[in-house]
């Protein structure tokens, strides 16, 4: 029976299996290889995963999830209609959709799998993503560190030993790692990232520079023109390699506007996001106690990697070119693969995991840096992946005249807002009448190798210290728990993929609808319309031509304003 190996990623999964000697990936239900990490339920309680999620992302916000793996090992409850789901049983549902894709594929039952995850999970996160495998069907094999699956899928392991670096921009992190392949043991020495430092994070920055530039604010545009700029350019990100430049036509609240998106305006935008891109790597090696003149490959992975601006800054650091003759953004799905066929064949590659790091940012909220007073922002205090035990210190401020007391609150994840991030617990501090900023205080964070967060609130005027002990909730499972998450999950409906392509369509369409005025928008209403009625007469044979008729109009719309 097939093991197949998955990439769950944050932003996108996918999957493959170890066929006549190589790895072969699989295409989902669209015919596509990268299954976007995005679940939602529609008004009948079926969820959706993928594509036709992420679609929902922005005309479904409060019934569609993304990027949910940065909550992975937590107990975390995220909100999806009017049911809550944990990181877990969220993933799960992407893991079901890649295993029924792997199972039409190959027309055969799959109940087990090898899944990759970040180097730096810890024991929890690990768990977590096993037991989200078991509710999904699937016996997890083993996981597999992401970068020692990259390093497979670039053969490394068919040399005697090396030091390699594996860079990986997927949607919302840079992780870059150090790994030594010595004697069959692939090992991890160091890990190092920029939670905030991803593929979106770029795009954030051409909608931000090109709304500035016509005079545009984001809140004054509608939610449709709004999705028209990210994906327009979207677009432009993902096509800026090309020798030319794009030219924009775009009617932005009654404006038409023109724009000449060229690589210099690309480059002058994202120029701040490149220069970010030396911190991590230097800490890993630095971390790995490695020089840089001993790494002998450098491994691209992550969909962001393939731009060109990217990889000439990362040629200039390290002083030569990067590895890249895979697909970036499919490397890790085709490294879990190769295991897969490794341990079919009973030969693993043992990697080893790294553990002694603290695999979550812990901080607290405060008011707004930007200076606008409001609350609501994370503050890290001991960043992810710092080795463990550690202990830091930030002092901080009263924000108010005669403030009595001060609530601490804290929190662990990425995001910049605390809302976003885990809640771990709260203190109350009495602090001296006295005007807004004349207090201060020091706030020490104490983490342990057991997970135990001590934290410590000294009021610098007076010397007064209060202690609290936060016990972090580990997030996996009981089996009474597990077996209750399956039971839920199984209640919970899937269409059946014929049906799923359908809504797909039609989401689609109402999407590029929404976008296009005129002759277009009249034409598009009329074949929906059609389709709808088609749908309604049940007749397999009528849906399939209009399925396709719709589907090369869409297509067609699809190429957009972009010559
Ligand atoms: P993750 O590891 O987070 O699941 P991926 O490795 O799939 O994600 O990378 C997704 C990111 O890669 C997205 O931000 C996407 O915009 C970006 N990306 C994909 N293709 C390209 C491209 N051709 N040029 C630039 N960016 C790209
Ligand atoms: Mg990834």
């Amino acid at each position: 029976m097939a093991i197949i190996g998955i990439d769950l990623g944050t932003t996108n999964s996918a999957c493959g299996v170890w066929q006549d000697g190589k790895a072969r990936l699989i295409e989902n239900r669209h015919g596509e290889l990268l299954t976007p990490s995005v679940v939602g339920l529609d008004g009948e309680k079926n969820v959706i995963v993928g594509k036709t999620a992420k679609h929902r992302l922005l005309t479904h916000p409060t019934s569609t999830v993304g990027v949910f793996k940065r909550l992975m090992g937590t107990k975390h409850a995220i909100e999806l209609g009017d049911r809550r789901f944990s990181a877990t049983e969220l993933s799960a549902f992407v893991l079901k959709s890649l295993k029924d894709d792997a199972e039409t594929f190959l027309s055969e039952k799959v109940e087990e799998a090898i899944i990759s995850v970040p180097a730096y999970f810890n024991d929890n996160q690990r768990q977590a993503t096993k037991q989200a495998g078991e509710i999904a069907g699937l016996k997890v094999r083993r996981l597999i560190n992401e970068p020692t699956a990259a390093a497979l899928a670039y053969g490394l392991h068919e040399r005697k030993e090396g030091t390699f670096a594996v860079l990986d921009m997927g949607g919302g992190t840079f992780d870059v790692s150090v790994i030594e392949y010595f004697e069959g043991v692939m090992e991890v020495h160091a890990s190092a990232g920029d939670n905030y430092l991803g593929g979106e994070d770029f795009l954030e920055a051409l909608v931000s520079d090109f709304l500035a530039k016509h005079d545009l604010k984001k809140e004054a545009l509608g939610k449709e023109d709004l999705q028209r700029v990210y994906e327009t350019l979207e677009r432009v990100k993902c096509n800026i390699n090309a020798p030319w430049s794009s030219r924009l036509e775009l009617t932005l609240a009654g404006r038409d506007i023109q724009f000449e998106a060229s690589g210099e305006w690309f480059k002058s935008c994202v120029t701040p996001l490149l220069l970010r891109v030396r911190n991590p790597i230097e800490q890993a090696l630095r971390d790995a106690r490695i020089p840089l003149a001993e790494i002998e490959e450098v491994l691209l992975v992550g969909g962001a990697t393939r731009m060109a601006v990217f990889r000439n800054a990362v040629g200039k650091l390290f002083g030569r070119i990067p590895s890249s003759h895979l697909d970036p953004d499919l490397a890790i799905a085709m490294g879990a693969t190769v295991q897969a066929g490794l341990k079919a064949r009973d030969e693993t590659l043992d990697d080893v995991v790294l553990t002694d790091v603290c695999p979550y940012s812990l901080g607290t909220e405060v008011v707004d840096p930007g200076g606008s007073g409001r609350a609501g922002y994370f503050l890290p205090i001991i960043e992810r992946n710092s080795v463990v035990p550690a202990s830091r210190v930030e002092t901080l401020q009263t924000v108010e005249d005669n403030q009595k007391q001060l609530q601490v609150n804290v929190y662990q994840g990425e995001h910049r807002l605390v809302e976003k991030n885990v809640f771990l617990g709260s203190i109350d501090v009495k602090v001296p009448h006295n005007k807004a900023g004349e207090e201060t205080f020091d706030l020490r964070f104490s983490y342990d190798m057991n997970g135990l967060l001590e934290v410590d609130v000294k009021i610098n005027s007076t010397g007064n210290v209060i202690n609290h002990v936060i016990e972090q909730s580990p997030g996996t499972l009981s089996n009474e728990e597990l077996e209750k998450s399956k039971a839920r999950l199984a209640a919970l409906k899937f269409h059946p993929r014929e049906k799923e392509e359908n809504i797909e369509l039609l989401s689609r369409g109402e999407h590029l609808y929404s976008m296009y005025l005129g002759h277009e928008r009249t034409m598009l209403g009329e074949l929906l319309a059609h389709f709808e009625s088609v749908l309604d007469g049940q007749n397999g044979t009528e849906i399939t031509k209009a399925r396709q008729q719709l589907k090369e109009l869409l297509d067609a719309m699809d190429k957009g304003p972009l010559q």
